[in-house]
């Protein structure tokens, strides 16, 4: 008999976090979806609110939650550099305070605990590509430091429940990710290539494009999230999720102007500060040990991207 687990998912209504919720809910759990819509949208879960298995609370992941769960997937964070710079103390706080809260959570009731940390975690990287054990390279007091060190308190908080007290802890550190219901405003590269190429404006490259990241689509990720919560006890990671097939944010921009058929021209714009200049998970621990790497190539899935988009551009 199926063993319904109740799973609370924190940025459930963002861009990964619906498709988590939804992914839950089709392998029979019961979800409970918490979000304060700052970045995600009722319209991305808007299809799961027939289904009784599902509930949703408005609710901000910086103040306390009680609820009785079985697993806590802790996603809420702002993820692009637009939207977590927009109220930097706050995304301090959620990363922070969120945790400190959803760790709270998890003790009181014993539940597995998943966080979704991140490959910016190892800041402007001197090693490539990036491995966990690699410490990183994060400028403290730069506009990035909300968000890159926002996660790593979140990921040493992770670890001294663990040591302290004995939660079950999961960690992921997510690399680039794409896919249908990004938020299509969010600044993102991928967004903001594919619309500008479907309304025919300039593709506003960054730099001189040079600077490398590595894409991966949002499917692949989230069994990467399931596989990483099912593994054995011991298995606390950080673990790097993501797709290491590394190019050019140029390249990128060519091959989205190719599969969109645009007449867009490139046009280069001033780098962001503390950008990084290049970007590769090394996944030899997420294949030993829960057996995971991306099946879907960049083509494919910028092709569903690009679908999902069309919706948007009058
Ligand atoms: P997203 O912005 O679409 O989703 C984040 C969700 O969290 C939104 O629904 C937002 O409203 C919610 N949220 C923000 N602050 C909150 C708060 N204080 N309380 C409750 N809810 C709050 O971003 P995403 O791409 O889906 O990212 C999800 C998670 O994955 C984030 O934690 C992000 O840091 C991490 N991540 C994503 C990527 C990526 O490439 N997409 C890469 C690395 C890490
Ligand atoms: N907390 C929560 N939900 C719970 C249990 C705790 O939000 O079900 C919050 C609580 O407000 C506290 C935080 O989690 O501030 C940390 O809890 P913990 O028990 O670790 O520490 P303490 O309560 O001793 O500060
Ligand atoms: N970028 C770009 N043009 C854009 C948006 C982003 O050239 O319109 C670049 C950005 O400078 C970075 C890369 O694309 O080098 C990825 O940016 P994104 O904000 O998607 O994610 P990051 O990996 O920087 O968090």
């Amino acid at each position: 008999m199926l063993s319904r687990k109740r799973i609370l998912v924190t940025g459930g209504a963002g861009f990964l976090g619906s498709h988590l919720c939804e992914r839950l809910l089709n392998e029979g759990n019961d979800v409970l979806c918490v979000d304060n819509y700052f970045t995600g949208s009722k319209d991305n879960i808007a299809h799961l609110f027939s289904n009784p298995h599902f509930e949703v609370m408005r609710h901000d992941v910086t103040f306390p939650l009680y609820v009785e769960v079985d697993e806590i997937y802790n996603l809420a964070c702002p993820a692009s550099p637009i939207h977590y710079q927009f109220d930097p103390v706050q995304t301090t706080k959620t990363s922070v305070h969120g945790a400190i809260n959803l760790l709270g959570l998890a003790k009181r009731v014993r539940a597995k605990i998943f966080l979704a940390s991140t490959s910016e975690v190892y800041g402007d990287p001197e090693v490539h590509p990036q491995v966990e054990s690699y410490r990183g390279n994060v400028n403290p007091i730069g506009p990035r430091a909300c968000y890159d060190e926002g996660k790593r308190a979140a990921e040493t908080l992770y670890f001294d429940y663990w040591r302290q007290h004995k939660l079950r802890i999961k960690v992921a550190r997510i690399f680039n990710t794409y896919g249908p219901r990004m938020h299509p405003n969010d600044g993102r590269v991928v967004s903001n290539f594919i619309i500008q190429a479907l309304e025919g404006k300039d593709i506003t490259l960054y730099g001189d494009g040079s600077q490398t990241r590595s894409f991966c689509f949002q499917s692949d990720l989230i069994e990467g999230f399931i596989r990483l919560m099912a593994t054995d006890d011991s298995v606390t990671g950080p673990v790097n999720i993501g797709n290491p097939t590394e190019m050019t944010v140029k390249e990128l921009a060519e091959k989205v102007i190719e599969l969109t058929g645009s007449k867009s021209k490139i046009i280069y714009m001033p780098l962001p500060q503390d950008d990084p200049t290049r970007r590769k998970p090394d996944i030899t621990l997420a294949k030993k040990t829960m057996g995971w790497e991306p099946k879907v190539n960049l083509e494919e899935g910028l092709k569903q991207t690009i679908a999902y988009f069309r919706k948007f551009v009058a």
